[in-house]
């Protein structure tokens, strides 16, 4: 089939997930014709399966856990039950109307909504359903799956967050395979639910990726919260047998549960799309791209889970935002993967950017570290929350690092992302006045602390 006016485009990019469909948007309003491919729902693994339904079931989980502790605030409350189409019902309404909204946007721009299963045949052509669509540039953004382990089927109630968003029960015992972003939410999840909850980690620590205090300080507030977790324990294998799935751990325990969560990570959509035959470098699986989201072929750029890194929706946007206006000419700057924000939505949340301190010492040598205790943040003993804001600068130089924990601390990465992007001073942030009381404060206070002039610090 010869391509036609209709079916050629400037832009055509395979996948309506979060990278796929900010790139269409942006592109759209720079005035490029654009066809966007997407065989499942536009939104993809974000919007249905991923940030929105997490977090909702966070919100009910912080609910359920507010009328628990209403006695220490001296309201007197009690946690009778969750409900859990009611909690359905909740959840899926909100990725109800995200989803009519988005779907409501990109029909308002001039976008070729395709729907279908995509697939690259030649280096500027994707096809659907017998129909190929020609683009000056081709976006590849199939996005991630969840992974399983060698030998481990998920089945029955063995199952990964995909199936986990939609139980119409409270499991009463569940093992977490994994202690990463995902695992340590749904664990959260589940124990304000009222499971009796059990993470197993073969690396050292919980969320490894984050400074190691901030993982320590999460290990103790899961200890309090009797979220019992293994970590530096491999697991050996599991076995369903009923309404009981046996969990086995190399170090010989088992561990018997009613739900296995398999949250091991997740891999790239790539398998049998013609990247490889198209000439397109992948390795493992992923899509190699250089900063410019380029890939070694002239004309096809990758965005999104991928191309290895940060699994994040907001990359997704900054990487698909970033071709469009790469292609319209604009000449955008490149993406700072250390400059974004990264927030795990667990009790108590975490909110980091920039270096650790055990990268930032690799990277810079000499540097200053910072920890400001919540214990002297006024809104944080108000909330009855405890964890810390800790900096990192280069000696007499930048903040290349900030990592908080604590409840609701996630909110307070935006000023954190400024301070790292725009490589403020701790006397730049000094001088900024931070409203009293709020957690955003605990942001200020660390930033007099390291600029040598201390407010309510006690070390
Ligand atoms: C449980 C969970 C919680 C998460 N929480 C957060 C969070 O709080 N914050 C955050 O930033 N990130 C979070 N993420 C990660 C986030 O969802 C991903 O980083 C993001 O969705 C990646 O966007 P993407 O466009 O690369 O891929 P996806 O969103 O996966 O989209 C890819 C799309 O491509 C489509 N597709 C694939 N193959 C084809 C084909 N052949 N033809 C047509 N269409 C195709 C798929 O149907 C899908 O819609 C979470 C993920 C999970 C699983």
């Amino acid at each position: 089939m010869s391509a036609t006016a209709e079916n050629t485009f400037d832009i055509v990019i395979l996948g309506g997930g979060s990278g796929g469909y900010a790139c269409a948007l942006r592109a759209a309003e720079l005035g490029l014709s654009v066809a966007l491919v997407e065989k499942g729902k536009l939104g993809g693994t974000c919007l249905h399966l991923g940030c929105i339904p997490t977090k909702a079931l966070l919100h009910a989980a912080e609910v359920a856990d507010t009328a628990r502790e209403g006695e220490q605030f001296g309201v007197k409350t009690t946690f009778e039950s969750v409900d859990m189409s009611g909690v359905n019902a909740y959840k899926d309404g909100v990725v109800g109307r995200l989803y009519k909204g988005l779907q409501g946007l990109v029909k308002s721009k001039s976008i070729e909504y395709v729907e279908g299963e995509g697939r690259l045949v030649a280096k500027n052509t994707v096809e659907v359903a017998g129909r190929q669509l020609v683009g000056k540039n081709v976006v590849l953004a199939t996005g991630s799956y969840a992974k399983s382990l060698p030998g481990l089927e998920i089945t029955g109630r063995i199952m990964t967050s995909e199936q986990a968003l939609f139980l119409d029960y409270v499991p009463s015992r569940v093992v977490v395979l994994g202690g990463g972003v995902i695992g340590v939410e749904f664990a959260s999840v589940f124990k304000s639910f009222g499971s009796e909850v059990t993470i197993v980690e073969a690396l050292p620590h919980l969320v490894a990726v984050e400074d190691e205090a901030i993982s320590k300080q999460l290990e103790r507030s899961f200890r309090k919260r009797k979220i019992n977790f293994k970590t530096g324990v491999k697991f050996s294998g599991a076995t369903q047998t009923g309404d009981v799935v046996q969990v086995s751990l190399e170090s010989g325990e088992t561990i018997e549960a009613d739900l296995l969560l398999v949250a091991v990570g997740r891999g790239p959509v790539t398998a049998g799309l013609g990247y490889e035959e198209a000439g397109v470098t992948v390795d493992r699986g992923f899509v190699l791209a250089n900063e410019r989201c380029q890939t070694n072929v002239e004309g096809i750029y990758a965005v999104g889970d991928i191309v290895p890194g940060l699994q994040l929706a907001h990359r997704g946007f900054a990487q698909g935002i970033f071709v469009a206006e790469h292609i319209a000419g604009l000449n955008p700057p490149v993406i700072d993967e250390m400059g974004i924000p990264r927030v795990t939505y667990c009790e108590p949340e975490i909110a980091s950017i920039g270096y650790t301190e055990a990268q930032a010492k690799e990277k810079f040598g000499e540097i200053e570290t910072y920890d400001y205790n919540l214990g002297g943040n006024g809104k944080s003993q108000i909330l009855g929350t405890q964890g810390f804001v800790k900096l990192v600068r280069q000696k007499d130089g930048p903040v290349v690092g900030v990592h908080m924990i604590g409840s609701r601390m996630g909110e307070q990465v935006g000023e954190a992302q400024l301070i790292y992007n725009w490589e403020a001073l701790p006397s730049d942030v000094a001088q900024l006045i931070h409203a009293h009381p709020t957690q955003n404060e605990a942001l200020g206070e660390a930033h007099l602390a390291l600029a040598g002039k201390p407010l309510h610090a006690h070390t």
